[in-house]
């Protein structure tokens, strides 16, 4: 959608990158570290600097005990987290529960590791929540793990305590892994909170969590991301993480340190700069007629978007595209079958006020004249 809203002169609202500038005291962090010559490979699991600096901000933000030496891998990005943490401990054939629809690297993630996914609905007219007992059903003897994005892309919503004390239960009793993929965990509305999984109860030893520096500090092209999961799970992390990156850029790295010591200030700013976001985008999408569902976290809005009379979201993705100028993500892209996301998109809100802006104006001009 990228490639073709460039081609098109859309407003790209399909990929989740944002187009205004990182922060300056992030940036001014990596240049010095390309001029004090942090330039070389690092230790393979990240700098011992950037290790603590991940230990102490768990420790800080959630009171969790983390050993820096032991149960932190610093990665390529939380993609690379995610499929190194699925290499590392899913044999072929295990299942793997995934709640859909789903970011779509979980598809080619589970297939390279030849194992199944297990999918369990969440429901777009219930605030997308779950069947407990469609959960409960999804875990059986062949689970190897669940994977959980909290918040969650691509529907925004937040799982409640309720439902993770579920997903605990549930790995508790089949002895499960939950990988957690926390990247959006400060970009939150309405008084959500965040709970990371691996501060439940009995769940420290078996959660994987993955995080990165790409949307909280706006930096998705830096590629740093970490993994912060028990001994005997990072030892085997670490091993395919070696073979698969080496490591994470070293000069990001070390703007990374910077980073996550940042004051509290920084984080509570994001969510209320991405709430004016998201207050724009939603009314605009309103106005032109969409019918779109209200994140509560992440920086994405889905939309049902049978009102306009298409036979799929490919064909109204194609048409918002060209006639329109708007790029958004069909919603077919998160589902395993296609047709369950045949009536939405998704677009993000990850932008400039005044792209976001011209989007509306696009969205309504694309309304009337369609
Ligand atoms: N995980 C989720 C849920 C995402 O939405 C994204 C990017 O959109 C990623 C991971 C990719 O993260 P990274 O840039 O750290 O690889």
């Amino acid at each position: 959608m990228t490639r073709l809203a460039l081609r098109h002169g859309a407003v790209n609202l399909a990929q989740g990158f944002p187009d205004f500038a990182a922060p300056r005291v992030v940036k001014e962090a990596a240049k010095r570290a390309i001029d004090d010559d942090h330039n070389q490979y690092t230790i393979t699991w990240g700098t011992p600097a950037l290790r603590q600096a991940i230990a102490a901000y768990y420790g800080r933000r959630y009171r969790m005990d983390v050993d820096p030496e032991r149960e932190v891998t610093v990665c390529c990005g939380a993609t690379e987290a995610m499929i190194a943490s699925l290499l590392a401990t899913v044999n072929p054939g295990e299942e793997v529960i995934v709640f859909e629809p789903y970011y779509e690297n979980y598809g080619p993630d589970t297939w390279l590791c030849g194992a199944e996914r297990r999918l369990v609905r969440l429901r777009a007219d219930a605030g997308w929540s779950f069947d407990p007992a469609e959960l409960r059903r999804a875990f059986n003897s062949r689970t190897k793990a669940i994977i959980v994005t909290n918040p969650h892309n691509p529907t925004g919503k937040v799982f409640t305590r309720e439902e993770l004390e579920l997903i605990a239960e549930l790995c508790q009793e089949h002895d499960t892994l939950a990988i957690t993929d926390e990247i959006y965990e400060h970009i939150l509305y309405g008084g959500a909170r965040h709970i990371p999984l691996a501060s439940l109860d009995g769940m420290r030893e078996r959660t994987i969590t993955v995080n990165s520096m790409s949307k909280t500090f706006s930096v998705t092209g830096w590629r740093v991301g970490w993994i912060v999961a028990a001994p005997d799970l990072t030892d085997s992390i670490r091993k395919v993480h070696d073979f698969l990156t080496v490591n994470s850029p070293a000069p990001m790295q070390q703007a990374a340190v910077m980073a996550l010591g940042l004051d509290d200030a920084f984080f509570t700013d994001l969510a209320g700069h991405y709430l004016a976001r998201r207050d724009t985008l939603f009314a605009s999408l309103e106005a032109a007629g969409f019918a779109p569902f209200e994140p509560r976290g992440a920086y994405y809005i889905m939309a049902d978007v049978r009102r306009f009379g298409f036979p799929d979201d490919m064909a109204f993705a194609r048409d918002l595209m060209e006639r329109g100028g708007v790029a958004c993500v069909p919603g077919s892209s998160f589902f395993e079958d296609p047709r369950d996301g045949a009536h939405l998109v998704r677009f993000c809100f990850c932008k400039k006020m005044e792209t976001l802006e011209e989007a509306g104006r696009r969205l309504r001009a694309y309304a009337v004249g369609g």
